[in-house]
């Protein structure tokens, strides 16, 4: 069975290898760094798991298991896909109560990221992945498994991320912790 798969179902010996793909910003050093420390003061107060600060990312676009050859290609056509560059306002707090989430994010979405963030399926769309129905709400997952989400704190002083790429990036879950790879980045 692959390493990625949680199932305890078989896996078909003629089913095609896969992998799990999304696509996200990756923040520099400084600004994980930054952010690790919204983690811990976060943590402080609600409980839960923090992010180790090189995972911390905002997902663009989550792929799911992609088959070998089309992965590839996905791997040599982001190299040639441009972002908008652009700027986000990490400003508060929020929770995804039903998956014990504290996450760091934008009052508002900016317009580029959202540009970005369209154009990118626009891109992926007709090559079959599903749009999401759900409207675009960017953040960075900070905790997982909060006990406490009623006592979120104040943010602390808004942080500024500019951007210029986007990454391709791997996910293999191992027994809930985060492994992740970057496969890719657009061009820049
Ligand atoms: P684990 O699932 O093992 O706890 P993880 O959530 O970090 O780890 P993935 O499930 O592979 O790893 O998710 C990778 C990224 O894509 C994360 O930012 C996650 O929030 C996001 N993501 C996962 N599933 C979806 C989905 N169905 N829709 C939108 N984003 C998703
Ligand atoms: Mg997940």
């Amino acid at each position: 069975m692959p390493a990625f798969s949680r199932s305890a179902a078989p896996v078909a010996a003629a089913a095609p290898a896969g992998v799990r793909l999304f696509f996200a910003l990756w923040p520099g050093p400084a600004l994980a760094a930054t952010l690790a420390s919204w983690a811990a003061q976060a943590q402080a107060a609600c409980g839960g798991r923090a992010m180790r600060p090189d995972t911390l990312h905002l997902t663009l676009a989550f792929l799911g298991a992609v088959d070998a050859e089309r992965a590839a290609a996905l791997v040599a056509a982001t190299a040639r896909q441009r972002a908008r560059p652009g700027s986000i306002t990490l400003d508060r707090y929020g929770t995804f109560a039903r998956q014990g989430i504290v996450w760091a994010g934008p009052a508002e979405v900016p317009p580029a990221l959202q540009h970005t963030h369209d154009a990118l399926w626009d891109w992926l769309e007709p090559l079959g992945w599903p749009r999401p129905a759900q409207a675009f709400k960017p953040h960075v997952t900070l905790l997982r498994r909060a006990a406490r989400l009623d006592g979120t704190p104040a943010a602390p002083p808004p942080v500024q991320w500019q951007y210029r790429r986007y990454v391709l990036v791997q996910s293999r879950p191992r027994e809930g912790v985060a492994h992740y790879q970057v496969l890719a980045r657009s061009a820049g």
